[in-house]
C-alpha cells in the first residue's frame, strides 16, 4: 500500500444491476420500463440543434423545471432537478444530514442509501422492517438526524399509507425527512401534498422508471421553497451545469404529453396485476407490489438457483446475496411476450408440467 493510500477516501461503491452486452436478452433486472416514452421525445432529438453544443446549458433548466411545477402545480421555487434521483438524492444526504445523531432508513431498502451515507460520513441506523416488511411510523419517532423512505419501497416493492408517512413527518420537526417516490406512478397514493404543509418534508422522483427515460438522467426534488434552495447551494458549489442541453429538452417534451405516459404506466398494471397470479401458481410469494417489480420467493427452490438457470436462458432478474433476502428475485415488469417466456422458463426450471394461466 502507497503512503498516500492512508488518506484516501475509500468506499464499497454501490452495484447497479448487470447491463449485459448480449442483445437478444430478456431483461427484467434493473426496473426499465419495457414502453418507449412519448414520441414528443424523438421530436425534441430530431428539432435539437447540435451546433447548440458548444453553448452552456441554462443553469437553472428552468424550461424542465417549469415543467416539474406545473405537473405538480407547485412553485418552480420548490422543485430540484439532477441527473437523474440518485443525483438529487445524494445531493438532499451532503445538505441536510448533517449532524452527530444517526440518519434512519429501513433495513430493507434502497442499497444506495447507506451507500451515499458511508462516502459523506454520516451516522445512520437501520430500522427492521415488520414481519409483512412493511414499516412501523412509531420506531421512526426517536432521536434522529433524518429519515429517508423510498415508498413504495425497493426492493420490496410494498406501499406505506400517506398517514403512517404523515406521522413521521410529523413528528420529526427537527429533522428532514425524504420520501423517496421513485416507483409512485404505478399505483400509490403519493406524499406530495403533504409538502403544502410541512416544510421539513422532500419528495423525490424520477423520469427512469414510469417516464421510461432511464437512459437520459433525470429526477427532481419537490418541497419547501427553503429545503430546495438549501440543495441549490450545495449543487452550485459542487457543479452549475448538472443538466445539459439536450437532456432539458427531452424532458419537457415528455412532460408535454401525459396520455402516452398514462397508457405505459397502466400497461405495466396490468401486466403486473396478471404476473402476480402467475408467479403464485409457479409456487412463488411475495409482498404485494405497487411497482413495476413483484419480489418473490419460491416456497421450495433456492432463488439462487432460479436465478442462475433463467440468466442460461438469456432470462436477468435481480438476485441480492444479503442475509434475509437471499431467497428473493426481484424481477421487473416486462411487455406481456416477456412474461410470458419467464412463466415458460419458470415452468420449466420448477418442473411444472402444466400452468394452466
Ligand atoms: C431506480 C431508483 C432510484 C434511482 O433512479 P434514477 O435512475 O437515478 O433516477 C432511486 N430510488 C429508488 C428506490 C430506485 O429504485
Amino acid at each position: 500500500m502507497s503512503d498516500w493510500e492512508n488518506t484516501v477516501r475509500c468506499i464499497s461503491p454501490y452495484v447497479p444491476g448487470e447491463q449485459p452486452k448480449e442483445k437478444d436478452i430478456i431483461k427484467l433486472n434493473t426496473n426499465e420500463n419495457p414502453y418507449p416514452p412519448s414520441p414528443k421525445v424523438r421530436e425534441a432529438i430530431e428539432a435539437f440543434k447540435y451546433g447548440d453544443l458548444r453553448l452552456y446549458p441554462d443553469p437553472d433548466a428552468s424550461e424542465l423545471v417549469k415543467g416539474i411545477a406545473d405537473l405538480h402545480k407547485s412553485k418552480p421555487s420548490q422543485v430540484f432537478v439532477g441527473v437523474g434521483s440518485d443525483d438529487v438524492l445524494s445531493v438532499a444526504f451532503l445538505t441536510f444530514f448533517y449532524s452527530d445523531r444517526p440518519v434512519l432508513f429501513p433495513d430493507i431498502t434502497y442499497s444506495f442509501y447507506d451507500v451515499w451515507a458511508k462516502v459523506y460520513n454520516i451516522k445512520y441506523e437501520t430500522v427492521p422492517l415488520n414481519g409483512e416488511m412493511h414499516i412501523n411510523a412509531d420506531d421512526y419517532l426517536r432521536v434522529n438526524g433524518g429519515i429517508v423512505l423510498a415508498n413504495p419501497n425497493a426492493p420490496t416493492g410494498v406501499l406505506e399509507s400517506v398517514d403512517d408517512i404523515e406521522k413521521i413527518v410529523s413528528g420529526n420537526p427537527g429533522s428532514v425527512v425524504i420520501v423517496d417516490e421513485a416507483y409512485i406512478d404505478f399505483g400509490g397514493e403519493s406524499c406530495l401534498p403533504l409538502v403544502k404543509k410541512y416544510d421539513n418534508l422532500l419528495v423525490v422522483r424520477t423520469f427512469s422508471k414510469s417516464h421510461s427515460m432511464a437512459g437520459i438522467r433525470i429526477g427532481y426534488a419537490i418541497g419547501s421553497e427553503k429545503l430546495i434552495k438549501y440543495m441549490n447551494d450545495v449543487r452550485f458549489s459542487i457543479n452549475s451545469y448538472t443538466m445539459n442541453r439536450l437532456t432539458i429538452a427531452c424532458g419537457a417534451a415528455e412532460l408535454s404529453d401525459p396520455d402516452n405516459f398514462r397508457s405505459n404506466c397502466d400497461k405495466v398494471v396490468r401486466t403486473r396485476e396478471y404476473a402476480k397470479n402467475a408467479l403464485k401458481r409457479l409456487g412463488f410469494e411475495f409482498p404485494d407490489s405497487k411497482t413495476n417489480f413483484i419480489f418473490a420467493k419460491h416456497e421450495t427452490v433456492s432463488a439462487d438457483l432460479i436465478f442462475g438457470e433463467l440468466k442460461k436462458r438469456k432470462i436477468y432478474v435481480r438476485h441480492w446475496d444479503k442475509p434475509g433476502i437471499e431467497n428473493y428475485l426481484r424481477i421487473t415488469i416486462g411487455t406481456s411476450t416477456d412474461m410470458r417466456k419467464l412463466y415458460d422458463a419458470l415452468s420449466a426450471i420448477l418442473g411444472v408440467k402444466e400452468v394452466q394461466l
